[in-house]
């Protein structure tokens, strides 16, 4: 016997130390995006007289397709902003909060481009001139890397938008070349719509040095790991490692207040909010509710910028912009903060299934004002069921066969229809699964999914799947219901 127990126990230390071997081997998910991700490292400096700002940009990156590409394709957004641009930066019922000073325009443009130091022919293209195409001497095939070196000018418009001056704050998001996704092995040259979010983008790693005025205080992407002051300018210099942009807001008017949850720094710039210690303090209860609810946020910085923009706000890694005089601006803080995960860590096509980080961003709100006891789940549930069925009830009396489907950005008819049906329907969704499958299971098949899908461009189909392998079929049934627009909500029939 105690020879069999002392044999058990050998093998029971064995089997441990295999065990922690194992745990040990499991990579780094983090350390692992980081490896595969591409390396920008952009240095730039913004004028405040002419709103320009000028940048040299290197980008090494590797092509991970199994195509061989005879050109690297960028996204270029900052020529959206044109006078002549095919589609305007937002649709006309925002025009005059986007625009309050009158029409402005932006652009940017390219001094030279080089491949591994030799200056290339590029050309702006696309559908919008929105695209940047770098032509590869010889081609890039699988697994072999270039080196892109981008200089560039980019014109700010005075607008209230993603990027853009205006009296209080500097924008700048979506303002540099980025490399367009690569789905099926091509580049999606997905061009620039004014519903939603059209953006859908790898993870990198970022190293930027940006200039500013002196006074200038910026929130941006990643950790500042350096602020130099010389000649009447301040450079702050970011590492970003593992996310899918990078942003900045700056002001000369900005107060900044920190808090910490959990290891990451929370950071909260403002220069008009009466009560700027309960918006830092929305920005971390909701940061500490999905630490635990979700899984851990791996970042170790956080900013939300108070700033003047169109919409209620706009989500970008490690960066929130929360529109100054907001109605319900703390939700957005909320908000915003729930897109970290789900937007930020685990990414997806905005394009394609908007819904699947804006109606979780948005349910995920109304638990965590549930659980603050700000506001009970039910009213935010009855409150999105009456603006949902009193909008398809107004276009029941005036189109035949109304679409109830979960589509697309460009298949909305305008910016109230996506609205409707990616954030109040797409809350509807997720709640319909909370209710039916119950919080245990609900919070386990996000936490799945949010483990699994972290770092990657998720396709709709594997949150569906980890719904599915969690809570049972059912669940997946709810997704397919809502997306195909066969449920019945409230007194709405198909
Ligand atoms: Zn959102």
């Amino acid at each position: 016997m105690k020879k069999t127990l002392c044999m058990s126990l050998a093998l029971c230390v064995a089997l441990l130390c295999c065990c922690a071997a194992l745990a040990a081997c499991k990579p780094d998910p983090m350390k692992t995006a980081v490896q595969n991700g591409d390396n920008y490292t952009i240095v730039c400096s913004y004028d405040a007289e002419t709103h320009v700002l000028s940048a040299v940009q290197t980008l090494k990156m590797t092509n991970r397709s199994e195509n061989c590409f005879d050109e690297v394709k960028l996204h270029i957004y900052a020529n959206q902003y044109r006078e002549d641009a095919a589609t305007s930066v937002v649709p006309n019922a925002y025009r005059s909060k986007a625009y309050p000073n009158g029409a402005s325009y932006g652009e940017i443009s390219f001094d030279s481009v080089k491949v591994n130091g030799v200056p290339v022919a590029f050309t702006v293209g696309g559908q919008d001139c929105d695209i940047l195409s770098v032509p590869i001497d010889g081609g890039l095939f699988p697994d072999k890397g270039a080196e892109l070196e981008l200089t560039y000018q980019v014109q700010l418009a005075n607008a209230h938008h993603r990027l853009g001056y205006n009296d209080n704050t500097v924008n700048f998001g979506n303002w540099y070349p980025v490399l367009c996704h690569v789905d099926n092995g091509n580049y999606t040259e997905s061009p620039y719509y004014n519903v939603g979010d059209p953006f859908v983008s790898d993870v990198a790693n970022y190293d930027v040095s940006f200039t500013l005025p002196e006074g200038y205080l910026a929130a941006a992407t990643g950790e500042l790991t350096e602020a130099t002051n010389e000649g009447g300018s301040v450079t702050y210099r970011y590492r970003a490692d593992a996310v899918r942009d990078f942003a900045l807001v700056a002001s000369d008017k900005f107060t900044k207040i920190t808090d910490t949850v959990g290891d990451t720094q929370v950071n909260y710039y403002y220069y008009a909010d009466k009560d700027a210690e309960s918006s830092l303090a929305a920005a971390c209860g909701m940061m500490k509710f999905l630490n635990e609810k979700v899984g851990k946020y791996p970042y170790s910085q956080y900013s939300v910028a108070e700033t003047e923009f169109c919409y209620g706000g706009m989500e970008y890694p490690n960066l929130a912009m929360v529109a100054s005089g907001g109605n319900s601006y703390r939700e957005a803080v909320a908000h915003e903060t729930a897109h970290q995960w789900f937007y930020g860590v685990v990414g997806n096509d905005q394009i394609t299934d908007a819904w699947q980080d804006e109606g979780l961003a948005e349910y995920l709100t109304y638990l965590y004002l549930d659980e603050t006891g700000a506001m009970p789940l039910n009213r935010s549930v009855i409150g999105c069921t009456q603006t949902y069925v009193t909008y398809v009830d107004v276009l029941d009396r005036y189109y035949e066969n109304v679409e109830r489907t979960m589509r697309p950005i460009d298949g909305y008819k305008n910016d109230s229809e996506y609205v409707v049906f990616t954030y109040v329907k797409g809350s509807l969704m997720f709640n319909t699964l909370y209710e039916t499958v119950g919080a245990g299971k609900f919070w386990k098949a996000l936490c799945n999914y949010y483990e699994n899908a972290q770092f990657s461009v998720a396709p709709s189909a594997q949150l569906i799947q980890c719904f599915a392998q969690t809570c049972g079929e059912e669940a997946a049934n709810i997704f397919t219901n809502f997306i195909d627009g066969k449920e019945v909500i409230g007194k709405v029939t198909d």
